[in-house]
C-alpha cells in the first residue's frame, strides 16, 4: 500500500456508507439469524432447472411386447406357411353336383372322408339325383349309410333334404346361407361346406373337428363352440381367405396335426405354435391353447 494512505476504518455508527456489500442471500439473513429458528422464514433452496433433454440423449424405455396371437403379422405369418404346405387343397369329399357334396357332408359328421367315399359312388348310382332320394322312405336309405356311422339319424336327414329342395327350391340345391341352414341335417358346418367348396361364396368359415382343435391349438381362438369360434375366425382372417383356410387347416390336421401326438417336429408352423399338448417345442407352451 502506497505511504500515507490510510486504509477505510469501519464507521463508528456502525455503518458502512458507500460501501456497497454484495450480500449472497443463501439460507438466512442477519434479522433471521436473530429469531430462534422454528420463527425464521424457510428459504427455499436454489432451484436447479434441468436442461432439456434431446430424444438422441433420453434413455430409452425398456419396450415390453406383449404377446398377441391374434396379432395381424401374426395370423399372416400362420396363413403365408399354410399356402406354402398346402398350396391348393381342396375338399376331399367326392362329388360331382351341390347335391353330391351336401350328402357326403351330411354322412361325413362322426365319420372320416375315407369313410365317406367308400360309400357315396355306389349311393349315386342307385340314387342318380335329387328326385330319387325324396322318392324314399329313411328306413330304405339305412343300409347304404350304415358303415357311416349315426345312420338312422343320418338317413332321416339326407331323405328330408331332398324332399325339402325339390318341394321347396324346385330341385336345385339352394346357394344362400338362410336357405340352406332351412333344410333338415344342415347346420353353419355343412352350408359353409356346400357355399365355399361348390358355390364359390365365402358366407363363412367351416368349423369341423380339425379346424376347432388347430385354432384353439394356434390360439386364433379360446372358444370351445363351433359358432363362437367361426365368430373369431371371420374377425381375424382376410375374407378371401375363409374358404381355403379350413381346407389347408383340414389337411394339416390329416397330416400332421393329429388330435392325438401331433407330429410337431416335422411341423412348419412349429416355431410359432404354443400349443400346450405339443409333442416337441423350440418355444414356450401355453398350457390353454389346446
Ligand atoms: S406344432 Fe404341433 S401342435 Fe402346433 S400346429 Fe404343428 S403339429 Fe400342430
Amino acid at each position: 500500500m502506497p505511504r500515507g494512505v490510510v486504509p477505510r476504518q469501519p464507521a463508528r455508527t456502525g455503518r458502512q456508507d458507500k460501501v456497497k456489500v454484495n450480500v449472497q442471500r443463501t439460507t438466512s439473513t442477519a434479522e433471521d439469524t436473530r429469531k430462534p429458528a422454528s420463527k425464521r422464514p424457510t428459504v427455499a433452496p436454489k432451484r436447479t432447472i434441468p436442461k432439456p433433454v434431446s430424444s438422441k440423449s433420453a434413455p430409452k424405455k425398456t419396450q415390453v411386447s406383449k404377446y398377441n396371437p391374434i396379432a395381424p403379422e401374426r395370423v399372416q405369418e400362420i396363413l403365408k406357411r399354410l399356402n406354402d404346405l398346402y398350396p391348393e387343397v381342396t375338399c376331399a369329399l367326392t362329388h360331382a353336383s351341390a347335391w353330391e357334396l351336401l350328402v357326403a357332408t351330411i354322412l361325413s359328421a362322426q365319420s372320416t372322408d375315407v369313410n365317406v367315399n367308400r360309400v357315396t359312388p355306389e349311393l349315386f348310382r342307385k340314387y342318380p339325383n335329387v328326385e330319387a332320394f325324396a322318392a324314399l322312405r329313411p328306413e330304405q336309405l339305412e343300409p347304404d349309410v350304415r358303415s357311416t356311422g349315426f345312420f338312422r339319424n343320418k338317413s332321416k336327414s339326407v331323405v328330408g333334404a331332398a324332399k325339402k329342395i325339390v318341394e321347396e327350391f324346385g330341385g336345385q340345391v339352394p346357394d344362400a346361407i338362410e336357405k340352406l341352414l332351412t333344410l333338415p341335417g344342415v347346420a353353419r358346418k355343412t352350408a359353409n361346406v356346400v357355399l365355399g367348396t361348390w358355390f364359390k361364396k365365402a358366407e363363412g368359415v367351416v368349423v369341423d373337428t380339425h379346424v376347432h382343435r388347430i385354432s384353439r391349438r394356434l390360439e386364433l381362438t379360446k372358444e370351445n363352440d363351433p359358432p363362437k369360434i367361426e365368430q373369431d375366425l371371420v374377425k381375424i382372417l382376410p375374407r378371401e381367405r375363409w374358404i381355403l383356410f379350413s381346407h389347408q387347416i383340414i389337411w394339416h390336421g390329416r397330416k400332421l396335426c393329429f388330435a392325438r401326438k401331433p407330429k410337431c417336429v416335422d411341423c412348419a408352423l412349429e416355431n410359432i405354435c404354443h400349443a400346450g399338448d405339443k409333442t416337441w417345442s423350440t418355444v414356450d407352451m401355453h398350457k390353454n391353447a389346446q
